[in-house]
């Protein structure tokens, strides 16, 4: 990340919904990559596909899959009435797969939210863009 953006104002910007921009093919070569700074939820088959869990834990219960996905350090929570895990954030607010140059380590099997993204999303159609400094 360059000085100018900030964690600060990378949360600041994503915060404010009125700044997003209507999503255009080639927007991300210029980006600081903002959508990997959001908290991002993924289910089952996610984490299945990440290595996170296993096949096997399909036959399993809900509570050993959700007890052995909080064991992996990039699985932050698990929230019942959505049936949803969010993956952790890193201090600066970046996802714990992002590595230090700003690429995706998952990305092949990276979960539905990202692939989805910003046709899904907090505002659809719309991306959190900020130019790269
Ligand atoms: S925030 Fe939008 S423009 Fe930026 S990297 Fe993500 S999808 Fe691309
Ligand atoms: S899994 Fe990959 S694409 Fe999705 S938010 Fe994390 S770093 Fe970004």
């Amino acid at each position: 990340m360059s000085k100018k953006n900030t964690p600060g104002k990378i949360q600041e910007h994503l915060k404010d919904l009125n700044r997003w921009l209507p999503y255009k093919k080639g927007m991300c070569d210029t980006c600081e990559g903002l959508c990997c700074y959001m908290p991002v939820e993924v289910m089952t088959p996610d984490l299945i596909r990440l290595g996170i869990l296993a096949e096997f834990h399909l036959e399993l219960s809900e509570k050993e899959q959700i007890k052995d996905a909080l064991r992996h350090p990039g699985v932050l929570r698990y929230t019942p009435s959505t049936s949803k895990f969010t993956l952790t954030q890193k201090p600066d607010g970046s996802c714990f797969f992002l590595d230090a140059n700003k690429r995706c380590t998952q990305y092949e099997t990276r979960p539905d939210t990202c692939r989805n993204h910003p046709k899904i999303g907090p505002r659809p159609g719309f991306c959190a863009y900020m130019k790269k400094e």
